[in-house]
């Protein structure tokens, strides 16, 4: 079981596979006020850099489950690391329908939505992990100006622009779903050229030593195309945040 290759050879070197810098992962932490020994549950935990680093900085513990198993490892040796491999524990399957044994205070799933078949499931699916009071953390794209044609959005492979809403209806249908948005932490355009910009270099450097591979064509393909399509579309006309939800 694992997900797509070409995640895993164009974000191997990504700790944060999402617009967020380690600057903004760690207004988030603050922002939170996470107090020790808060249980964290982090479905497609990615690379483990939430966990890692709010274990460092709040002594938080904490479950990431990932379907990437190269994620899963690095996630792993950046808890040794980091020196928290006591306090965070990484899982490599698939987190669909996993509900905690022990509830958490926070239940996070960021930048990953369609684990529960969009935001309302997965706030559905974590609200079942958690404890009366506890927070939900969703991270979700949303439309920094609309409507967006058919185009647009194809350009910022969304399926069709339904498929975001922009951020005033965003936070209001959390509120539809009987959540209260606590807090929030935005990405920027910086935070978006690192997540994206940062994917070519690795795309280029993995072309260099595997030109014969199977995948080859595919990443030439990206590498070619990525940095205009992102320029004229994603940079443009997408943002991104985590929001922190408590039940009414
Ligand atoms: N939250 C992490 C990763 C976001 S990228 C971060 O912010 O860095 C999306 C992640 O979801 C990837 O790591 C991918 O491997 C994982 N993923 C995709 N489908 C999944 C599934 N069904 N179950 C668990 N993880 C999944």
């Amino acid at each position: 079981m694992d997900i797509p290759r070409i995640f895993n050879v164009a974000e191997s070197a990504h700790r944060i596979h999402n617009p967020f810098t380690p600057e903004k992962l760690a207004t988030l932490g603050a922002a939170l006020r996470l107090e020790p020994g808060t249980r964290v549950l982090d479905l497609g935990s990615g690379s483990g850099e939430m966990l890692c680093t709010w274990a460092r900085d709040h002594g938080i513990v904490g479950t990431g489950i990932d379907m990437s198993r190269l994620f899963t490892e690095q996630a792993k040796l950046r808890a040794e690391e980091l020196g928290v491999a006591d306090r965070v524990a990484f899982v490599h399957g698939d987190a669909a329908g996993h509900v905690a044994e022990e509830k958490v205070g926070v239940a996070a799933c960021v930048g990953a939505t369609w684990i529960g078949g969009g935001v309302a499931g997965t706030i559905r699916l974590l609200a079942a992990s958690l404890d009366a009071g506890g927070i939900i953390l969703v991270g979700e794209p949303y439309w920094l100006r609309g409507p967006p044609t058919a185009d647009v959005a194809k350009g910022c492979l969304a399926g069709a622009s339904s498929d975001f809403l922009l951020l005033p209806g965003l936070l209001a249908s959390f509120g539809k779903l009987g959540y209260d948005v606590v807090e929030m932490v935005l990405a920027d355009q910086d935070g978006w050229d690192r997540y994206e910009a940062a994917k070519w270099l690795t795309m280029r450097r993995w072309l260099d030593a595997n030109p014969g591979d199977e995948l080859a064509s595919v990443v030439r393909a990206q590498l070619t195309a990525e940095p205009e399509r992102y320029a004229a579309y994603t940079r443009e006309y997408l943002g991104w945040g985590v929001f922190a939800l408590m039940a009414r």
